[in-house]
């Protein structure tokens, strides 16, 4: 009698076990991307907290005196803060267009100087884009960005270990929120893609700059009051992960 008891525990406790430990693997695996819990000195974004109605919106390939203010014009309307990913050469070329970037509240980040391919370039060149930049951003606005954002999402080890070494984050974007405006896709396309996706704590990536004529900031009049409308708050990267404890989305992604 006693045997069969302890039997019957032992299933018990092994029932428990495996329902428990399916249920931690599907809460780990939402749509074949794992949720892991970042520790503080991981330089790896996709995106911020998924439990608040919190986003980002992200800029990249500016300053440029073409579409940049006209986009700050737009955020300034729907009081919204925005965050920029410039080239050190557009820097260079605009510090004007960056300057009002800075003083009208929005983010700065590091986009490389030249729009490199951290993939296909040696370290000693990943180095001085990245830091060439830094410094460009310096000179005008006396701050260093924190942030950095590796043209075409490429990065590799040497890139991590140089963020980790400059205390920078690496921030890339949240998967559903590639709209491809830079191709210039339709201004009705940019926005389904960005609002028919549109999840707590995406970070929303655009562009500022492109070579030709640009459908962003006409995408945007659509974007902006219909995000409002539904009852997203738009803070800045920083801002969105600044609670080290959330869970991050992260892809798997083999260097
Ligand atoms: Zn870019």
């Amino acid at each position: 009698m006693k045997n069969i008891k302890i039997i019957l525990i032992a299933f018990i406790i092994i029932i428990i076990g495996y329902e428990s430990g399916i249920m931690i693997a599907n809460y780990m695996k939402t749509n074949g991307t794992l949720l892991n819990k970042i520790s503080d000195n991981t330089e790896l974004v996709w995106n911020g907290p998924r439990d608040k109605k919190v986003i980002a919106i992200t800029f990249d390939d500016g300053p440029h005196p073409r579409y940049t203010p006209k986009i700050l014009d737009l955020l300034k309307k729907y009081d919204i803060k925005g965050t920029f990913f410039v080239l050190g050469k557009h820097v260079e070329f605009y510090p004007e267009t960056l300057k009002i970037i800075k003083d009208e509240g929005h983010e700065i980040g590091n986009h490389t100087y030249s729009h490199v391919d951290v993939k296909k370039i040696p370290s000693r060149k990943i180095e001085e884009e990245f830091n060439k930049t830094q410094q460009k951003i310096y000179d005008v606005i006396k701050e260093k960005p924190k942030i950095f954002r590796p043209p075409f999402g490429s990065y590799n080890t040497y890139l991590k270990d140089l963020a980790k070494r400059h205390n920078v984050k690496i921030i890339l974007w949240s998967s559903s929120q590639d709209c491809k405006d830079w191709s210039n896709p339709g201004v009705k396309k940019i926005a389904d893609t960005v609002i028919n996706n549109v999840g707590n704590g995406d970070i929303i990536l655009l562009h500022d700059y492109v070579n030709t004529t640009s459908q962003t900031y006409e995408a945007l009049k659509i974007i902006l009051p219909e995000l409002k409308r539904r009852g997203y708050r738009f803070v800045t990267v920083s801002q969105l992960i600044k609670n080290k404890d959330y869970e991050y989305e992260m892809k798997i992604i083999e260097n």
